[in-house]
C-alpha cells in the first residue's frame, strides 16, 4: 500500500484517502472481486485508477455512456495517465492506434461500451492483452431490481468465464441490499468482497414543498435567490422540459431544455453549454445527468415526482459534488402521485415489475410526506442507520412540524379501526371518520357505521397523516404489499384504556389555493405576496479565498487554458484547488507542489503560468 500512497500524492496530489478506499483498492491489489458502493462524489473512480497504475498493463472499464468516458479520459490524460475511450463512433485509424497502444502495453486505463466489450471479436482481441482488472462503473445497471436496468449491462454476466484470473471491481452510488446480492451474483463473484461506504451527502439540504398553483412563482423565487448558480431542473415530460425553459427564459433566466427527443448533437451541445458554465440552468428529463461529473451543481430541483427513492438520490447526487453546500429541492403532490401511479399501472410491463415499480414509487411518496428527518428516511431506504435525530440540513429538521396530545383523535381512529368489518386502507379510513362518499363506503355499507362522519373536525388528510404517526409510533401495522391495509397493533391497549397520552402532529391550516389563475401565475407581474416562501437556508458558511481578487484572476486563467484545450475548467484545477491557491499564494514550484489537486504532472504543466499568474499579484 505504501507504494499506492506514493501514487496518490504523485498523480492527484492526495494526502491521504477518502473513506473506504484504501480498503478497496488493498482488495483489488490482493486479485480479489470487489464491490464497491459509494456515495456519489466519494471518489469511486481512483478505486480502479490507482490500481491501474500499480498493476500496469490495461485495466478495462466499463462504463454505460460514452460522454461519460471521455470526461474521465480527459481527466486522466490531464494527469499524464495513458488512457483512451474506444467505441464504434470513432474512425478507423483511432481504433487501429489505440489497438496498437493496448498491445505495446501504451495505456493503462480504456474505456468501453458494454455491448462493445462483449463483442465477439472484441473478446479474442482482448484475450492478447495484457488485461490486468475489469472496472465495471454504474454496477447498478445490472440488476432487474435497480431503477436503471439496462439488458446490455446482463451480458456482463460472461466475463468471469472469459477471465477467470482476472479481478472484477463493480461501483455504483446507488444499490439496495437486493441489488447488491443480485450484481454479486449476476457477475458471477467468486470473493465478494463488499465494501458500503455512507450514503449520507452532508452538504446537501433537503426540501420539499408542496405544489400548488404558485408553483412557478416559487421556483422564481428560488432561482433569484441562486442568481449565477448551475442547476438542473428535472421535469415530467419532455414537453414541460421546453414550456419550463422558455419560462424561466422570459424571466431573464438563461436555461436550456434537454430530453432524449432531441438530436444528439443538440444534446452534446447543452450538455457541453452546462459544464462549461455557458448556461447556468437546465430543465431536463431524467436522460439527462449520467456523463454530468460537474463539480459546482449547486441545485438540483424536481419540479414533479421522481419515480423512485433510487432515482431521487442518483438526481440529488449530482448537486455539491465539490463539498460546498448544495440544495435539493422537490415539489410534491397527491396528484402528481396519482398520476405517476395510473401511468406504471398502465405501460404494459409484466405484472411483478408493475408492482415492484408502484412500491417503489409508494416510498417515494413517504418520503415526501414524512414529518421526521429526510435525510435519516434515505439513509434508512438504504439499509443505513442514522444515528443524529436531527440533522440541521432538512426542512423537516430545520422547522420540526410541532406536535401535541391528540389522545381522543387517536382513540377515534383506533376504535374505529378496530370495529371495521375488515381491514382496510388508510384511505379508506380516514374516509369513514370524516364522512366520505366513495364507492367502498357504498358497498361495504359503512356510512350506517357508528364512527362515520365522527370526525368532521379534521380533514382526510389531517387523519391520514395522524394514521401514518401512530403506524410509526407503533400503535398501528401497514401490512401488504400491493394494497396496504391498516391494523392494530398490541400496544393499542393502553391507549384505549386511557393510560397512555398520544403526541401527534399538529394539524397544519391548510393554506388557501393560490386565487391566481394560472396563465396569472405565469406572469412577471406576480405579486409577491401570492407567493408561497421557501424557507431560506440555514447558514452554512463557506470560508471564502482571503483574497478575492486574486481567486478571480486565477479562475478566468484556468478557464482561459480550459478553452485552449478543449476541456472543462475544472479539468485544469477545481475550485477548491483555486481557493487555496489564492489563500496561500505559492511562489515557487515547492509550494505550489502542496496545494491539494496539483500533482507532478499539472505542476510542470500548468505551474509556470499560475506562479507567474500569483507573483505578478504581489
Ligand atoms: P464518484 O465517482 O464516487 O462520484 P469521484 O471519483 O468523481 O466520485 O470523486 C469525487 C471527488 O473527490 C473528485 O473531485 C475527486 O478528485 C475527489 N477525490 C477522490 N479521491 C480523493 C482523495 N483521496 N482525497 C481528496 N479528494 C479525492
Ligand atoms: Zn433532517
Amino acid at each position: 500500500m505504501d507504494k499506492a500512497g506514493e501514487l496518490l500524492e504523485k498523480y492527484w496530489n492526495y494526502t491521504s484517502f477518502l473513506p473506504h478506499q484504501k480498503e478497496i483498492i488493498t482488495s483489488v491489489l490482493q486479485n480479489k472481486d470487489t464491490l464497491a458502493i459509494m456515495a456519489t462524489g466519494g471518489g469511486k473512480s481512483l478505486c480502479y485508477q490507482l490500481p491501474a497504475l500499480r498493476l500496469g498493463g490495461l485495466t478495462l472499464v466499463i462504463s454505460p455512456l460514452i460522454s461519460l468516458m471521455k470526461d474521465q479520459v480527459d481527466d486522466l490524460n490531464a494527469r499524464g495517465i495513458p488512457a483512451a475511450a474506444y467505441n464504434s463512433a470513432q474512425d478507423y485509424r483511432d481504433r487501429c492506434q489505440i489497438e496498437t497502444d493496448v498491445k505495446n502495453g501504451n495505456l493503462r486505463l480504456l474505456f468501453i461500451s458494454p455491448e462493445k466489450c462483449m463483442q465477439a471479436n472484441f473478446l479474442a482481441f482482448l484475450k492478447d492483452a495484457p488485461v490486468r482488472l475489469i472496472a465495471i462503473d454504474e454496477a447498478h445497471c445490472i440488476s432487474e431490481w435497480g431503477h436503471n436496468f439496462r439488458p446490455e449491462y446482463r451480458e456482463l454476466a460472461a466475463l468471469k468465464k472469459h477471465f477467470p484470473t482476472i479481478p472484477l471491481i463493480a461501483l455504483t452510488a446507488t444499490a439496495t441490499p437486493d441489488v447488491r446480492k443480485d450484481v454479486c451474483q449476476q457477475l458471477g463473484f467468486l470473493s465478494e468482497n463488499e465494501y458500503v461506504g455512507s450514503f449520507n451527502r452532508a452538504n446537501l439540504h433537503y426540501r420539499v414543498v408542496p405544489k400548488r398553483a404558485d408553483q412557478l412563482g416559487i421556483l422564481l423565487d428560488f432561482l433569484k435567490k441562486h442568481r449565477d448558480a448551475s442547476g438542473i431542473i428535472y421535469c415530467f415530460s419532455k414537453k414541460e422540459t421546453e414550456e419550463l425553459s422558455g419560462e424561466l427564459r422570459r424571466h431573464g433566466f438563461k436555461s436550456y431544455p434537454y430530453h432524449a427527443g432531441l438530436s444528439t448533437q443538440i444534446r452534446d451541445e447543452v450538455q457541453d453549454a452546462f459544464i462549461h458554465d455557458t448556461v447556468k440552468i437546465v430543465c431536463a428529463t431524467v436522460a439527462f445527468g449520467m456523463g454530468i461529473d460537474k463539480p459546482d451543481v449547486r441545485f438540483v430541483i424536481h419540479y414533479d415526482l421522481p419515480k423512485s427513492i433510487e432515482s431521487y438520490y442518483q438526481e440529488t447526487g449530482r448537486a455539491g459534488r465539490d463539498g460546498k453546500p448544495s440544495e435539493c429541492l422537490l415539489f410534491y403532490s397527491r396528484g402528481d402521485l396519482g398520476k405517476t401511479r395510473s401511468m406504471l399501472e398502465n405501460d404494459g410491463a409484466s405484472e411483478r415489475h408493475t408492482h415492484l415499480a408502484i412500491r417503489k414509487l409508494q416510498a417515494m411518496a413517504e418520503y415526501c410526506e414524512t414529518t421526521r428527518c429526510r435525510r435519516g428516511y434515505l439513509l434508512a431506504y438504504f439499509g443505513e442507520a442514522y444515528p443524529d435525530t436531527n440533522c440541521a440540513l432538512c426542512d423537516n429538521c430545520v422547522n420540526p412540524k410541532k406536535v401535541g396530545e391528540y389522545t381522543t383523535e387517536a382513540i377515534r381512529i383506533i376504535s374505529c379501526i378496530g370495529q371495521l368489518p375488515t381491514h382496510f386502507g388508510m384511505g379508506l379510513v380516514a374516509d369513514v371518520l370524516t364522512g366520505g362518499k366513495s364507492t367502498k363506503i357504498k358497498e361495504y355499507h359503512l356510512d350506517e357505521f357508528s364512527y362515520y362522519k365522527s370526525g368532521t373536525k379534521y380533514t382526510k388528510q389531517h387523519y391520514v397523516a395522524w394514521i401514518k404517526d401512530l403506524v410509526r409510533q407503533g400503535y398501528l401495522a401497514r401490512t401488504g404489499d400491493e394494497y396496504p391495509v391498516i391494523s392494530l397493533t398490541a400496544k393499542c391497549e393502553s391507549v384505549l384504556a386511557g393510560k397512555t397520552p398520544v403526541m401527534l402532529p399538529v394539524p397544519e391550516v391548510s393554506a388557501p389555493r393560490a386565487k391566481v389563475p394560472k396563465a396569472a401565475a405565469q406572469t412577471p407581474r406576480m405579486r409577491k405576496a401570492e407567493v408561497t416562501k421557501v424557507p431560506v437556508t440555514p447558514a452554512v458558511k463557506v470560508p471564502d479565498a482571503d483574497d478575492p481578487d486574486l481567486y478571480e484572476r486565477l479562475k478566468a486563467l484556468c478557464t482561459k487554458i480550459a478553452e485552449r484545450e478543449g476541456v472543462p475548467s475544472y479539468y485544469v484545477f477545481s475550485t477548491n484547488s483555486l481557493r487555496e491557491m489564492a489563500r496561500k499564494r505559492p511562489s515557487d514550484e515547492e509550494s505550489f507542489r502542496a496545494i491539494a489537486g496539483v500533482g507532478a504532472f499539472k505542476l510542470r504543466k500548468y505551474g509556470p503560468a499560475f506562479i507567474a499568474a500569483i507573483q505578478g499579484d504581489e
